[in-house]
């Protein structure tokens, strides 16, 4: 142990295994909970339910068949005579530290097993001698870790590296106030002395997280803004064209999105916008305005789209609209890829380039790009976003989502970009319940959609498939879907998933577009964008494996006419939990509170994919619980910039955002 930290062959290892770069990163890697290891709990005392922690010796630790493997062993309480009965699922062989005699930490629920009360462990700690004062007796760190490294030994490996190092630890930045410094910050975060102390560390640590993700933001916005860009003349003519051919009047939300973008085209910077509107509010058509303003200024526009399905969608709708206009609309995919440089004979308005990534590979050049439209942004990251904005001179940027984003978060992963929000429905859109049934009131659920579509209208079918790659999930989807030509006749059913080519995907959505196939057996490729209003059933097969806003938008693909509709969510294998997050959607059908409640449920990583907004990681910040710290961090932000824009009194956070990519935009001349 007294090896220094660079040197000592067990911290490397340890180290490579939580991929961890240098010791000091250890420093950050936090715990994920604590037990109270000065007082223990008699199990006998605990509920039903309750889960607890326990210390004392192994007994009789065996492999046992029934069904499922599973161990077996009694923990001896110290000073207790009862046993403690341990159940562990999931491993199928005794491992060799189980021995009898051995001192155990074993960690779980307590429940009742065939009328005797056990203890299902979730996690164990074999002690040893040594170390007592690291691990035992004190509020105890548990950290995260991988398979075949102990959580002993990065306590260990922790401790000690606090030893050596927190002297060392600068303050990365001026503005901690009344906080804890960092240096008792991170060593209280590993092994608190108390639970307030506990709690006073994670507020100065989450302050430091949010503070360098303000800062990040703010940084990339000023960047944004000092650009100049050289505004052409307009042409005219093309907006108030579309708008007298459009069959219907735009909501007042799509109209005060429309000013704001007019005015963001004024300014001498290039626009940075973003657009959210829950499904079916009708973003397209504030897309196209924005568009036509480029086109006008003679300069070409670029709508990009997440899957192809949902770009060939667009480019179909695009080109019905546009053409008459006098502008070229030319789909670009990984399957249908034009030669995008002989447009320059072209002699109309401009040209629009639809399409997917394939779009923004590096040797695709779009002449003339004044603006790009980024559809489904939580489905790109910010990479994509600068690819983007690299294709032309300082184009305008037009992000859109149909994911609503708390405003919560999106003053985290969005604080860079203005916003505008449709927050209601176009007029004339019919009813749409949603139901929860289970497995029971399946022959009903076919006798319905068979009247439905006795009826004229049409039904998506919705299988959870994982991962389109996998054979497993695709042949479960095939039987289903041959289940389903048997039950409705095989010329009226067909199956759209990822792996169809472009032409089979365009003669799928075709046929049920026109209306000639009825039911559409798919897989969530259709979670975006597909806009087909005759279609007034969905049926989501197994909805406890999806997330809620993807539920959400799922849904989304019906109630788009004027006749009833009805999402029926097919539940099999209920659990309270499942219920309850299920329940959410039969209440609601406003996405923001449903991503109100997502974000509750699972955090922001999954509503955002917060990997791709190339900001600074939230390690223990969580949103929405820590929104005041946001606003405080994002005020200090705000004061620290102004008073100090080249951070040089805040060298610790100039650092750690030296490597992060600050500027999504080509650095202005
Ligand atoms: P999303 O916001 O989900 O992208 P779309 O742009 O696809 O929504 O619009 C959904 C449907 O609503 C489309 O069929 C579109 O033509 C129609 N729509 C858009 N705006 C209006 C409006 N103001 N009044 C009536 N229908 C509209
Ligand atoms: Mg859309």
């Amino acid at each position: 142990m007294a090896d220094s930290p660079a040197t000592d062959p067990r911290l490397t290892r340890l180290l490579t295994k939580l991929q961890l770069k240098a010791p000091a990163d250890l420093l950050f890697h936090y715990p994920h909970r604590y037990e109270d290891r000065s007082r223990w709990k008699d199990p006998d005392e605990a509920e039903g339910g309750e889960i607890i922690t326990v210390r004392g010796k192994i007994r009789q630790a065996r492999i046992v068949y029934f069904g499922k493997r599973r161990l077996e062993m009694t923990v001896q309480i110290h000073g207790g005579f009862q046993g403690l009965r341990v159940i562990w699922y999931g491993i199928s062989f005794l491992p060799k530290s189980f021995a009898d005699g051995a001192d155990i930490i074993v960690h779980g629920k307590i429940a009742e097993h065939s009328k005797k009360r056990v203890l299902y462990l979730a996690e164990y700690e074999l002690m040893e001698a040594e170390g007592e004062n690291v691990h035992l007796n004190r509020i105890t760190p548990i950290y995260p870790t991988v398979e075949g490294l102990s959580v002993r030994a990065i306590r260990s490996a922790v401790f000690d590296l606090l030893q050596t190092k927190a002297a060392e630890l600068p303050e990365p930045h001026p503005l901690g106030g009344e906080m804890l410094s960092f240096r008792e910050a991170i060593c209280a975060i590993h092994f608190p002395n108390t639970w307030e102390e506990l709690a006073q560390a994670r507020e100065r640590l989450v302050f430091d997280e949010m503070l360098r993700m303000q800062v990040v933001l703010k940084l990339r916005k000023s960047a944004l803004e000092r650009q100049v860009k050289v505004r052409a003349g307009t042409r005219g003519g093309a907006v108030t064209a579309f708008r007298a051919m459009l069959p219907f009047k735009l909501t007042a939300g799509q109209l005060k999105a429309c000013e704001d973008i007019d005015a963001d085209l004024v300014k001498p910077h290039p626009m940075n916008r973003l657009l959210q509107g829950d499904v079916g509010s009708g973003k397209t058509v504030v897309a196209v305005h924005a568009l036509l303003r480029c086109l006008e200024r003679g300069e070409n526009g670029a709508f990009l789209a997440p899957t192809e399905t949902l770009a060939e969608q667009h480019w179909f709708r695009l080109k019905k609209w546009l053409e008459p206009l006098q502008i070229q609309v030319l789909l670009y995919t990984k399957s249908s890829k034009p030669d995008l440089s002989g447009n320059d004979l072209f002699q109309g308005i401009g040209t629009l380039f639809v399409g997917t990534h394939a779009l923004l590979v590096e040797k695709v050049k779009l002449p003339k790009l004044g603006m790009g439209v980024i559809d489904e942004q939580h489905k790109f990251g910010v990479m994509q976003r600068a690819a983007l904005q690299m294709k032309g001179d300082r184009p305008d940027i037009l992000v859109m989502t149909a994911t609503p984003i708390p405003r919560t978060l999106c003053l985290s992963a969005y604080g860079d970009l203005d916003v505008s929000i449709l927050d209601e429905m176009p007029a004339g859109r019919g009813e749409l319940r949603t139901v929860i049934r289970g497995e029971e009131a399946l022959e009903g659920i076919w006798e319905f959609i068979r009247r439905e579509i006795q009826s004229g209208r049409q039904a998506y079918i919705v299988f959870p498939l994982i991962d389109e790659s996998e054979r497993k999930d695709l042949k479960s989807l095939d039987i289903a879907f041959a289940e389903l030509k048997k039950r409705f006749g095989a010329d009226r059913v067909a199956m759209m998933h990822g792996r169809l080519n472009t032409d089979q995907k365009e003669a799928v959505m075709k046929g049920f577009r026109t209306g000639e196939i009825p039911i559409l057996a798919t897989t969530t490729v259709i979670e975006v964008g597909v806009d087909v209003p005759n279609a007034t059933v969905m049926l989501i097969e197994n909805a406890e494996r999806f997330g809620l806003a993807q539920l959400h938008q799922l849904r989304g693909r019906v109630g788009r006419g004027a006749h009833r509709s009805f999402c029926i969510l097919l539940e099999r294998g209920r659990t309270e939990e499942s219920l309850r997050r299920l329940q959410v959607m039969e209440r609601t059908l406003n996405g923001f509170d449903i991503a109100e409640e997502d974000l509750k449920i699972r955090g922001p990583g999954d509503l955002l994919g917060t990997e791709q907004s190339g900001l600074p990681p939230l390690k223990l910040g969580r949103l929405p619980e820590d929104f005041e710290m946001l606003m405080r961090a994002r005020q200090a932000a705000g004061r620290l910039l102004e008073s100090d824009p080249v951070l040089a009194t805040c060298p610790g956070i100039r650092q750690e955002i030296a490597g992060m990519k600050l500027l999504d935009v080509p650095v202005s001349n």
